[in-house]
């Protein structure tokens, strides 16, 4: 029986190895957390993701702990729209697309895996160019070796050199609430320099997130600092705002790798964010995850050389991570006169424009 040894058990290396699994093959994954969790924070997956799923035989048993993206598109801050999604368009020219709760999805697919090859506690140093991976607990290899690590990846060494994360400038925070009453319309506010989204999630609580323009590292007060920031937005912001606990906000500068020249070298490949980590404007980091577990997995059972993984693969994610960079530098404007212009623009633009732009990125099929 081959093996797949995945260095990471996030959502990227937990669906490879749901996938290869699913093909037949011995996996071992290696997390070095002492155990397997997600923040708390919600999640949008796309149809594309989904049909990722599906081919991993979990879409009915996420779509069962999701709720649909009711997302009604976005608005300035006194609550004007700019854009308003044909969400009704996007459902029957797409499929929906859903909002879930992060560890909703991690125990999905961390009980799809066997038990028996989750190795939590284990930090891997080092992978050398034969497959040998080097970690806390000893040594290990595989006939093909994941690297699922995340943004900051070990595996990706052994890839193609070292690569230096770059700050997008902006600053992020994400906090799940539990509103009072229920919300009206859902989506995103822009300003300038500033923005802040909320999405229903299925037990009634409300995802909430929000991205600043700031220097890397800055300090943030927390929720002082968003009630100080948003507190005066449309309802049900402020609102929203009043809700939240201290406790449940996360706070992120936003990091996104430069284009990498390949994921594969010999039978080493990457996935999710240890290949393209992305700024999350599309909402696709994770859904490009689930897509590379699939074909990865694929790729592999057929053929020992993984150079088709990378022919796949890397175009599409680069081209997503590009426009979600694109979409993020005008979401993020801050300069008075361009922030009226765009504003007017988005005003002007019909939604069918808005619905085809889409195509490139969900119509993707396993
Ligand atoms: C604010 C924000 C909002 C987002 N919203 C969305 C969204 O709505 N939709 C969407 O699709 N995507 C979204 N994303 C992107 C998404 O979160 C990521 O793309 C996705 O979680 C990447 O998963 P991963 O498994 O590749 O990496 P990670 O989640 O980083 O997992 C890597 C795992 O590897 C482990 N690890 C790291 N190094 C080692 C080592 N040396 N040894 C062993 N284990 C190791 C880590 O502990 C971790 O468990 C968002 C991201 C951010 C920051």
């Amino acid at each position: 029986m081959s093996k797949a040894l995945i260095v990471g058990g996030g959502i990227g290396g937990l669906a490879t190895a749901v996938a290869f699994t699913r093909r037949g093959w011995e996996v071992e994954v290696l997390e070095r957390a002492e155990r397997i969790t997600e923040v708390g924070a919600g999640l949008s997956l796309w149809s594309n993701a989904l049909r990722a799923l599906d081919a991993l035989g979990l879409g009915e048993q996420v779509r069962a702990r999701a709720i649909e993206d009711g997302s009604a598109g976005i608005r300035d801050s006194k609550g004007r729209w700019l854009s308003r999604t044909d969400i009704e368009t996007v459902r029957a020219r797409y499929g929906s697309p859903i909002v879930v709760h992060r560890a909703d999805l991690l125990e999905i697919l961390r009980d799809a895996v066997p038990e028996s090859a989750l190795r939590t506690g284990v930090s891997v140093g080092e992978v050398r160019a034969d497959g040998t991976v080097v970690h806390s607990a000893g040594v290990s290899t595989g006939d093909v070796i994941v690297g699922a690590d995340g943004i900051r990846s070990v595996v990706r060494r052994a890839v193609c050199g070292e690569v230096t994360p770059r700050y997008s400038g902006y600053t992020a925070w994400r906090v799940v609430v539990t509103p009072a009453e229920p919300m009206g319309d859902l989506g995103e506010t822009w300003g300038s320099g500033e923005r802040f989204g909320y999405a229903a999630l299925a037990d009634g609580r409300v995802y909430c997130f929000a991205a600043v323009t700031a220097p890397a590292d800055r300090p943030s007060a927390g929720l002082a600092e968003l009630r100080d920031r948003f507190g005066d937005w449309h309802e049900p912001i402020p609102r929203l705002l009043a809700a939240a606990d201290e406790s449940a906000v996360l706070h992120n500068d936003i990091y996104h790798l430069p284009p990498l020249p390949t994921y594969v070298a010999g039978r080493i490949a990457l996935v999710g964010d240890a290949a393209h980590a992305m700024t999350p404007n599309l909402g696709q980091g994770a859904c490009q995850a689930l897509e590379d577990a699939v074909v990865l997995a694929e790729v592999a059972t057929r053929d020992p050389d993984l150079t088709r993984y990378d022919a796949e693969r890397r175009p599409r994610t680069q081209m997503i991570a590009t426009r979600s960079e694109r979409i993020g530098t005008v979401a993020q404007l801050s300069w008075a006169p361009a922030v009226a212009l765009r504003n007017a623009v988005m005003r002007l633009l019909p939604p069918s424009i808005q619905i085809k732009a889409l195509a490139p990125v969900l119509d993707w099929t396993a």
